[in-house]
């Protein structure tokens, strides 16, 4: 039962014309960021009450998360209160207490939905109103960086079967949103190699190709040169090392997509976790 003193949250009805709202690229790293006192987890703090500060706060916070891959097609949230779900094993028990009670916006949503069209099949998103929810890609780093959970929340699944041009071309088509209170915010990883993690590596401390690799993705960002991006996969062999499986990039796609051309970025929690994790951030629309 929820305590009778909290008043019911507004339901997101439609979203207004609104500010051009940031967007955000997050290095979520281990689920536990969410509850350590750690750098990391001071930065998405810190970001949090920054976006949060006297300019307009977002209607609707839209993630895009490594950890929701639906092979044939693209999704939305659609549940008025998606679940938190403890989307890993091995963690102790007070990371599966941890709850994200933001509630979803059912009906902008549809709209989204509607508005938006598979890059693969030019039809409209899919709606999951009851399947899926907040999974810790989203809700490890939004809980430090949104404590009280009050603005709305959908994911944007990614459709894993489909190439890295089409997952940016998507986030082209989120840029508009921007400008109706959305803030976008792709969660993965630039580097993320889990079988190559060293336990208590200094945030210095990586290897030359996950150097090497974050250092192309950073050159390309400063330089605004953002469609290279989505040609990541051609960039010879350390990106097998960098990325064995390449869900953790994607995101990034997305985000870049919804970058208007000479938007400056802002780099954060840049440096590695256990080595082969690239926290590296970015926020593209807020001040430097
Ligand atoms: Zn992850």
């Amino acid at each position: 039962m929820t305590t009778p003193s909290a008043a019911p949250l507004p339901v997101l009805q439609e979203l207004r014309p609104s500010r051009r709202m940031p967007v955000l690229f997050v290095g979520h790293g281990s689920p536990m960021n969410a509850v350590e006192d750690n750098v990391w987890r001071r930065a998405w703090q810190e970001l949090g009450r920054e976006l949060l500060g006297p300019a307009e706060r977002p209607q609707l916070i839209l993630c895009i998360s490594a950890h929701w891959l639906t092979p044939g097609g693209w999704y939305l949230t659609g549940m008025a209160q998606p679940r938190t779900i403890h989307d890993f094993g091995g963690f102790p028990p007070v990371l599966y207490a941890q709850q994200y009670p933001a509630p979803g916006a059912p009906q902008a949503a549809q709209a989204l939905a509607a508005a938006l069209r598979s890059p693969a099949t030019g039809k409209p998103l899919g709606v999951d109103d009851a399947d899926w929810g907040l999974d810790h890609g989203a809700w490890s780093i939004l809980l430090p960086m949104f404590p009280v959970a009050d603005i709305p929340v959908l994911e944007l699944s990614m459709d894993f079967a489909r190439p890295p041009a089409e997952h940016y071309a998507l986030g082209r088509q989120l840029r508009a949103w921007r400008e109706r209170g959305v803030l976008i915010v792709g969660s993965g990883n630039v580097v993320h190699h889990l079988g190559a993690m060293r336990a208590g590596a200094g945030i210095n401390a990586t290897y030359t190709w996950a150097a090497e690799f974050d250092a192309r993705v950073t050159d390309l960002v400063k330089r605004g040169d953002l469609d290279a991006l989505a040609g990541f996969a051609h960039w010879g062999e350390g990106v097998r090392m960098a990325h064995p499986t390449h869900e953790h990039f994607l995101p990034l796609l997305y985000a870049a997509g919804a970058v208007h051309p000479g938007e400056a970025v802002r780099f954060f929690n840049t440096g590695f976790q256990a080595a082969s994790i690239s926290m590296r951030s970015m926020a593209w629309g807020m001040e430097l």
